[in-house]
């Protein structure tokens, strides 16, 4: 068979290992020629940013970081690093920190060191979002794209078990839903499938002992690698139906997410036998929808859109701009009736067999 493809891999330079996040965010500010970091975040990694300030003249700390990037906020952080004449950014935390780096960084050109402690997976795309009078706007741009990931599984070890889930799960959705993405291409699918084989495992480490540091390494790689899928690959329909029932009927990110990946992937892979195999080949079940859906209850993950907040009532509008945001490339056509077929299974939480 041809192989044909346009391919482009983000500049990123990642560091990896538990228990050395202060080494490696001191090695990663000296190599970019820094000396006067301004920190992000960093509540849930007290010692790390105790360590970090020893050795750097921190010119400013934002601590207090709001869900979703809300535009006053941005500006404010931008007028600081500004005045406090920051030369590189440090943010430490989920993707609520990251994105606010992000911002700094579209808006000053500073690099940004991301150190995460969730698994979100924000720290490995271009993608920037930020909230203004309710309404979320999203865009690419290099510039966001932090410069160095640091990845350190102590981190994330003081996870609640539901949020380190949920959060994982999401990072697994991001594999899944690379795969019909627009940008969808071999080197990105091969990205998608390591992210799933690692994230499989590692979530089912998490449920049985959300201590094991091994388990928090096995997300952790899954996550960037398919954080890395999808900045390459775009968003597909998973991401454009979860980002209307987060965007306009605030159903919180990550749960949202767990709940309606198997019902994508078994509307999806009817089309596409070789994403049904490689999601599957990484579940090792014998169907990929299936295969998700049997994951999620697994480890924990609501059982339906109904648990948390959606209602019979949203479901037409939902469909209505859900279906309009679907990219071509999706294996299989869409309707505002099968979109909306979809969401009712997943408001139920019928299960996809
Ligand atoms: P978050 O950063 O808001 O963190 C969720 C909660 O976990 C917060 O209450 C936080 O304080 C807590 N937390 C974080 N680390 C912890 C730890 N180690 N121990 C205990 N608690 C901890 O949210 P998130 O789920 O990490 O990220 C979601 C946000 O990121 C959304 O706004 C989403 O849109 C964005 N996102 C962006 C991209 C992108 O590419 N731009 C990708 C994925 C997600």
């Amino acid at each position: 068979m041809e192989i044909r493809f346009d391919h482009t891999t983000l500049g990123q330079r990642v560091l990896f290992g538990a228990g050395a996040a202060a080494t490696n965010i001191a090695a990663a500010l000296r190599d970019l020629g820094t000396t006067r970091p301004l920190l992000v975040g960093g509540g849930h990694a007290v010692e790390v940013v105790d360590q970090i300030s020893e050795q750097f003249a921190v010119v400013g700390h934002i601590r207090e970081v709001v869900q979703h990037v809300p535009a006053e906020r941005a500006r404010d952080a931008v007028v600081l690093v500004q005045e406090a004449d920051a030369d590189s950014v440090v943010a430490i935390g989920g993707g609520s920190a990251t994105g606010l780096a992000k911002i700094i960084a579209r808006d000053t050109g500073l690099p940004v060191v991301a150190v995460p402690t969730t698994f979100s997976g924000s720290e490995a795309t271009d993608i920037w979002g930020m909230t203004e009078d309710e309404r979320k706007t999203t865009g690419t741009d290099l510039r966001v794209l932090p410069r160095v990931v640091v990845y350190d599984a102590t981190l994330t070890q003081g996870l609640p078990p539901d949020l380190a889930v949920h959060s994982g799960l999401n990072a697994l959705a991001h594999a899944v839903d690379s795969l019909w993405a627009p940008r969808a291409d071999p080197i990105n699918r091969a990205m998608a499938g390591e992210g799933m084989r690692a994230l499989v495992p590692g979530l089912r480490g998490l449920r049985s002992d959300i201590k094991d540091v091994r388990a928090h390494e096995q997300v952790l790689y899954g996550t960037y690698l398919s954080g890395v899928a999808l900045a390459s690959a775009g968003a597909g329909m998973h991401h454009k139906i979860c980002h209307v029932l987060g965007g306009t009927f605030n159903l919180p990110h990550a749960p949202t997410h767990a709940v309606v990946l198997p019902y994508v992937a078994a509307y999806n892979t009817e089309a596409d036998p070789d994403s049904e195999a490689r999601i599957a080949e990484a579940l090792g079940t014998a169907h990929a929808a299936p295969g998700l859906w049997d994951l999620a209850r697994e480890v924990g993950a609501p059982g339906s859109l109904g648990e948390i907040g959606f209602t019979e009532d949203a479901v037409d509008l939902a469909a209505e701009l859900a279906t309009a945001a679907i990219p071509d490339s999706n294996p299989r056509p869409v309707s505002q009736e099968s979109v909306a077929a979809l969401l009712r299974a997943a408001l139920r939480g019928d299960d996809v067999r």
